[in-house]
C-alpha cells in the first residue's frame, strides 16, 4: 500500500495499492504490459484525483530513470525526459543559450505533468505550455513505444491528454533564443473602467491580483522582455516594496522586481525555483473562458465577491493564446483565466466554487484539469467539441482501458 501517499496540497490521498519507480525504459515497459490498470505521478501538484489509478492499480513515478534534456540548437528543441521539472529544464536551457516561450507561476512543477494538463502562464500571444510541445514519446499499454510529432493526424490530441494515453517518457519542446525580462509590480488598479484588453497587451506576460475584499486588483504584475519596447503603465502606482501577491507572505520567496533584468526563467515565474515550496496549506479552482468576456466575468465575480472573499487567498487573472489541442482549455480560443487560490478547507471551499461556477456559466467557462472544480462531465463535453475525437483516440491506443481513471471515464463521451 502507498498508505499515506498525498498530492503536493495534502487534500487527496491516494488510493493506488503501489507506487513504482522503475530505473530504466526496460523495466517500466514490462510493468507497463503486465499491469491491468496504471497512472503516472508527475510532481503531484494537481489539487484533484486526476493521476489516481483506483484501487488495485499501479500509480507509477518516473523519479528513478535517468533525467535526460538535450538541446537541440541547430534544431531549436530541447528533448526532455518524463520526470524532469521545469526548474531544471530551464536552467539546462538557458546554459545552452536558449528559452522556453513562458512558464508557469512556479517552477518546481514537472513539465510531463504540466503539459498533461493544459498548464500554462500568461502573455496575450502566448500559448500554453503544451504548445512548445512539437513531439511526444509514449509508453502504450502493451508495453511498447510510440512517437506522435506535431503534423501526425493524432498529434493535437496526445500532449494535453490527461496521462489517458500511455506513460510520457520523453518530450521534445521547441526553444527560442535566451532573452531577458524585467519584472514590475505596479498597485491598485481600478476594474471600472478597466480596458482589459490593453491592460493585458501591456506585456509580454501579465498578471492581475486580487483578494476580491473590495472591487479591483491589488497588484499588477508585468514581464517585459527587454528585447521589446517598454510601455508606460498609466493605470496604477508602481509597488514602493517588492511584493508577494498573497498578503503577508514573504516577497524574497519571489522572482526579482523593481525592473531589474534578469533571463526569463528567472522573472517568468512568480516563484523562485531555490525557494521550494513547503506542502501547500492551499487548495486552487481556475476557469478559462473567452478572452473577449473577461471584463463581463469579472464584473460577474465582482457581484459575488462577497461569498468568494472570506475563503480566498488571492485570485489571478492571466490570458493565455488560443491552441488547437483538442483538450487544452484554450482551445479555439483566446482565453482569459481565473485562478482562485483558495484557503486549505474543501468543504467550505466547494459550495463557493459552486457559486463562482454558477456566476461564470454565461462563458462556458473550461475549468483547469489540474485544480479543484465541480462542473459535471456533461457540461464539460459541450465545451469539448473535440472529445468524441479524443475517445477515439484512447480506445485506439489502450483498448483495455489500461491508463484510464474514474476521472477520465467520467469526462469520455460514452461509446458510440
Ligand atoms: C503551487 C502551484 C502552482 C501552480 N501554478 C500553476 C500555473 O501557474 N499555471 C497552471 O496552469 N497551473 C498551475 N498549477 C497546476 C499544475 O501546473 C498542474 O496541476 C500540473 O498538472 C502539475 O504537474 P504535475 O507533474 O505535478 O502533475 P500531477 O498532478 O502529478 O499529474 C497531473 C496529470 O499528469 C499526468 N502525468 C504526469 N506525468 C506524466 C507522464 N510522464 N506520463 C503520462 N502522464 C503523466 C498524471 O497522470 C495526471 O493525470 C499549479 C499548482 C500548484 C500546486
Amino acid at each position: 500500500m502507498t498508505g499515506t501517499l498525498t498530492n503536493w496540497a495534502g487534500n487527496i490521498t491516494y488510493t493506488a495499492e503501489e507506487l513504482h519507480r522503475p530505473a530504466s525504459l526496460d523495466a517500466l515497459r514490462a510493468l507497463v504490459a503486465r499491469s491491468s490498470r496504471v497512472r503516472v505521478l508527475g510532481s503531484g501538484h494537481s489539487f484533484n484525483r486526476i493521476a489516481e489509478p483506483g484501487h488495485g492499480g499501479v500509480l507509477l513515478s518516473l523519479t528513478a530513470l535517468a533525467p535526460e534534456i538535450d538541446v537541440d540548437t541547430a534544431d531549436r528543441t530541447v528533448r526532455v525526459s518524463g520526470g524532469v521539472r521545469y526548474a531544471e529544464l530551464a536552467r539546462a536551457v538557458h546554459a545552452k543559450g536558449f528559452a522556453l516561450h513562458n512558464m508557469a507561476s512556479l517552477p518546481h512543477i514537472s513539465v510531463a505533468g504540466s503539459v498533461a494538463t493544459g498548464t500554462h502562464g500568461s502573455g496575450i500571444a502566448n500559448g500554453s505550455l503544451a504548445s512548445a510541445v512539437r513531439e511526444v514519446e509514449l509508453v502504450t499499454a502493451d508495453g511498447s513505444t510510440l512517437t506522435i510529432g506535431r503534423g501526425d493526424d493524432l498529434f493535437d490530441g496526445a500532449v494535453t491528454a490527461l496521462g489517458a494515453l500511455g506513460v510520457v517518457t520523453a518530450l521534445t519542446l521547441d526553444v527560442e533564443p535566451d532573452f531577458e525580462v524585467s519584472q514590475h509590480v505596479f498597485t491598485e488598479l481600478p476594474l471600472e473602467g478597466l480596458d482589459f484588453e490593453t491592460v493585458a497587451a501591456s506585456a509580454y506576460s501579465v498578471s492581475l491580483f486580487t483578494d476580491w475584499g473590495r472591487p479591483g486588483f491589488r497588484q499588477v504584475w508585468l514581464k517585459r522582455r527587454t528585447d521589446r519596447p517598454l510601455p508606460d503603465f498609466p493605470w496604477a502606482e508602481p509597488a514602493a516594496e517588492a511584493m508577494h501577491p498573497v498578503p503577508g507572505m514573504p516577497a524574497r520567496n519571489c522572482t526579482e522586481q523593481f525592473g531589474v533584468p534578469g533571463p526569463w526563467h528567472e522573472r517568468l515565474p512568480h516563484f523562485r525555483a531555490e525557494f521550494t515550496p513547503s506542502s501547500g496549506s492551499e487548495l486552487q479552482s481556475e476557469y478559462l473562458l473567452a478572452r473577449t468576456d473577461a471584463l463581463a466575468a469579472l464584473h460577474a465575480l465582482d457581484a459575488i465577491r462577497g461569498t468568494i472573499a472570506p475563503l480566498l487567498q488571492i485570485c489571478e487573472v492571466r490570458t493565455v493564446a488560443a491552441d488547437r489541442q483538442w483538450l487544452s482549455p484554450a482551445y479555439g480560443r483566446d482565453t482569459v483565466a481565473l485562478h482562485f487560490t483558495w484557503v486549505d478547507d474543501t468543504e467550505a471551499v466547494l459550495p463557493v466554487v459552486r457559486g463562482v461556477e454558477r456566476a461564470l456559466e454565461p462563458f462556458a467557462p473550461r475549468p483547469h484539469w489540474g485544480k479543484v472544480f465541480a462542473v459535471p462531465p456533461t457540461t464539460l463535453r459541450e465545451r469539448y467539441a473535440r472529445l468524441p475525437d479524443f475517445r477515439a483516440l484512447v480506445d485506439g491506443l489502450d483498448p483495455a482501458g489500461t491508463f484510464t481513471n474514474a476521472f477520465v471515464e467520467d469526462l469520455l463521451p460514452p461509446r458510440s
